[in-house]
């Protein structure tokens, strides 16, 4: 089946419209009619080949939320009409201990990632999300919960579970302070999710202006990086502080702020190494970790949770022809706070 895309043609090209195929239905799979499609900043990344080398033409894209409109031979989990979404990842060895033990995104032998990514024949490369349908293996889709608008239900599928599974895991609840840094796609989320989850939310950012957001979306305190003397009076006061900043960061002043045996954890990619004092670490005996998204199960645990919390990602929904300004405008941690393409205008 042949469907609208946008796809930049190259490294660091601007996205176009194009058209690219999508396979028949095998007996697992769904077809999905795709409604909105979130623009992470993991996109740009990608698109600009600032991790490494990419596969172009590259149609980005990995939240994606839509109608199912035909299933498989042997489909169980949806029927057409339902409301489905899918994350960073399409498939995986599904043998491996890990894939086994529904942590997916740490699979061992050959996962498929949504785009810039191949298939399970290890060829066929895959397109994702900026693009009007996709046909994905029922067991690497998720049921978007009846009262989640599929436009906020979008950036749940990366940004949302990103910050849900390192905020589970390590124990944000009621009593256990915890810092955000970076008001992004990923921050926003994880604002709302902490908040939700009971914990004592403080906004870390390097935006003065985006203070009253912060408290708004749900996080009980703000603390301006670039403010010496606040940064100063904040050390030691973290139990653990999730990391979502894109671009390189001095991790010390940061990992100062946690509290004896706390944690920080990396999920922003920056292109570039970061170095960090051992004696920072030693000094409190301070943990650094990092997170890679999140299984399907959990994904649909953070689906369920955010659809009983109603917490739904602050969107500016935008046409397909606005991508690579709003792609600009990402970089200048100017959104409010995911862009989310409206897939009809593909
Ligand atoms: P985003 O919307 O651009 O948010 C990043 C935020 O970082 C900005 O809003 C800004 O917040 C802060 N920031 C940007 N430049 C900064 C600088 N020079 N110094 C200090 N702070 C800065 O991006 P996103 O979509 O949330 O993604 C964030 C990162 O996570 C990206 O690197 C992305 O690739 C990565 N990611 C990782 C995973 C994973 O599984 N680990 C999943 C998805 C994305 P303030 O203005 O508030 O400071
Ligand atoms: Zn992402
Ligand atoms: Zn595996």
């Amino acid at each position: 089946m042949k469907i609208s895309a946008y796809a930049a043609p190259s490294a660091g090209a601007p996205l176009e419209p194009t058209t690219i195929e999508r396979r028949d239905l095998r007996s697992h799979d769904i077809l999905i009619d795709i409604k909105f499609s979130g623009i992470c900043h993991t996109d740009i990344h990608q698109g600009r080949e600032e991790w490494g080398q990419a596969i172009f033409p590259m149609v980005p894209g990995h939240e994606i939320a839509g109608v199912v409109t035909d299933v498989g031979s042997a489909v169980t989990k949806f029927k057409v009409g339902d409301h489905a979404g899918v994350g960073c990842f399409v498939d995986s060895c599904r043998e491996c201990e890990h894939c086994k033990a529904g942590l997916e995104q740490y699979c061992q032998g050959h996962i498929s990632v949504t785009y810039n990514g191949r298939e399970a024949d290890k060829e066929t490369p895959t397109y994702g999300g900026y693009s009007t349908a996709i046909v994905v293996d029922e067991n690497y889709s998720l049921t978007i919960p009846a009262g989640l608008g599929l436009d906020v239900a979008a950036p749940l599928m990366c940004a949302g579970i990103t910050m849900y599974s390192p905020l589970h895991r390590w124990g944000a609840g009621p009593g256990v302070r915890v810092g955000i840094v970076g008001l992004g796609g990923l921050g926003h989320m994880g604002v709302k999710i902490a908040h939700a989850m009971g914990a004592d939310v403080t906004l870390i950012s390097h935006s003065p202006h985006k203070e009253a957001d912060a408290l708004r979306l749900g996080a009980d305190h703000f603390l301006l990086s670039s403010d010496k003397e606040a940064m100063k009076a904040a050390r030691s006061t973290f139990d653990l502080i999730i990391n979502t900043v894109s671009a390189k960061l001095d991790l010390d002043r940061y990992m100062s702020l946690l509290a004896l045996d706390a944690t920080m954890v990396m999920v922003g990619i920056p292109e570039e190494a970061l170095s960090l004092r051992t004696f920072t670490l030693i000094a409190a005996r301070r943990s650094l970790a990092g997170s890679n998204i999140g299984g399907i199960k959990e994904t649909q645990d953070m689906l369920d949770f955010c659809a009983e919390h109603g917490l739904g990602s602050d969107v500016e929904i935008i046409d397909a022809q606005e991508i690579n300004s709003a792609w600009e405008r990402v970089i200048n941690s100017d959104v409010k706070y995911r862009f989310v393409i409206d897939a009809s205008t593909i």
